[in-house]
């Protein structure tokens, strides 16, 4: 992502945005969205370095009518405990800020509601889209870097997930399909930082498709990883980095290791992002397998969880 950010000029192909925007949203009712409900001067936040390509036509912003305004546009303060002289033993002090699963997961659109599972603990199954958010300070404090599993470092990974990475990393060597990682862990104010320059080269518009809200991305969870062809361009610069031999071998071995593809070709309404052939987060083995054989994305399948 670093890369990404960094990019002066678009890729002929058309790369991906780290983040897209949900592609049933209306832009125009985007952004008066975002204008009237004050998230703009929010600050909102922004993927870490989504690549600036949306030069060319892009197919996210339909003419699909908008739905309805997003009902929480701020983040919603936690009740404070009361400073009862008498705490009733059974009061709890902290609200369900989301609601219970029903059915599938909400429609795409852009809300700050704090994701339900935000503990480091909860890792696994913290949801994360254009709609939960996670807190501004929640940066794990066991990261490592990702030299440790054995690949390319100056990213970092949580300690976790280093030996599924390690493995995972060897058997593509051993395929023949040497990976290298380009972006892992990134902060909620290195994301807000990266955004809020994107609305400044090309206005709101733009970095919202190509770029995400700080909070709403799974790289503060310190788990995801976008990866790349060992020796390679970076993988947005492919005109699909899934249809190449290192991509396609990742895509089809990420979730025996524990990584599922976020963001898979063509469900975009439901994973409320563009299609992004080398964003991987790590569920662990058992959830990743469970995953892959349900052939549900992975949002659905984490929302099932929440
Ligand atoms: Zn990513």
């Amino acid at each position: 992502m670093e890369q990404r950010s960094r990019r002066p000029t678009r890729s002929p192909v058309r790369a991906r945005p780290e983040r897209g925007v949900s592609p049933s949203l209306g832009l125009a009712a985007l952004v008066a969205l975002f204008l009237a409900s004050g998230l703009f001067g929010l600050g909102l936040s922004s993927a870490a370095g989504g690549p600036p390509l949306a030069s060319s036509p892009t197919p996210t912003l339909g003419p699909t009518p908008i739905g309805t305004p997003s009902p929480s546009a701020s983040p919603t303060p936690t009740p404070s405990p009361s400073p009862t002289p008498s705490p009733p033993p059974t009061a709890s002090p902290t609200a369900t800020p989301t609601p219970p699963p029903a059915g599938g997961p909400p429609e795409c659109r852009y809300a700050n509601v704090p994701t339900s599972h935000d503990g480091y603990d909860d890792w696994q199954i913290t949801l994360l889209d254009t709609i939960y958010t996670l807190p501004r300070g929640y940066a794990p404090g066991d990261l490592v870097d990702t030299a440790e599993a054995g690949v390319n470092g100056g990213y970092q990974i949580r300690r976790h997930v280093v030996a599924d990475l390690a493995e995972l990393a060897a058997a593509a060597r051993a395929a023949g399909h040497p990976i290298a990682v380009v972006s892992a862990y990134r902060s909620y104010d290195r994301q807000q930082a990266t955004f809020d320059h994107w609305v400044e080269v090309g206005g709101l518009e733009e970095a919202l498709r190509t770029s995400a809200r700080p909070g709403h991305s799974e790289h503060q969870l310190g788990t995801a990883v976008d990866l790349t062809t060992s020796g390679g361009i970076p993988p947005w610069e492919y005109r699909d980095w899934a249809a190449t031999p290192t991509g396609a071998w990742v895509a089809d071995a990420a979730w025996r290791y524990g990584f599922v593809m976020s963001y898979p070709h063509g469900a975009g309404d439901v994973s409320c992002y563009d299609y992004e052939p080398w964003h991987y987060r790590y569920v662990g083995r058992e959830l990743a397998a469970e995953i892959h054989a349900s052939g549900a994305v992975p949002r659905e399948a984490l929302w099932a969880l929440q």
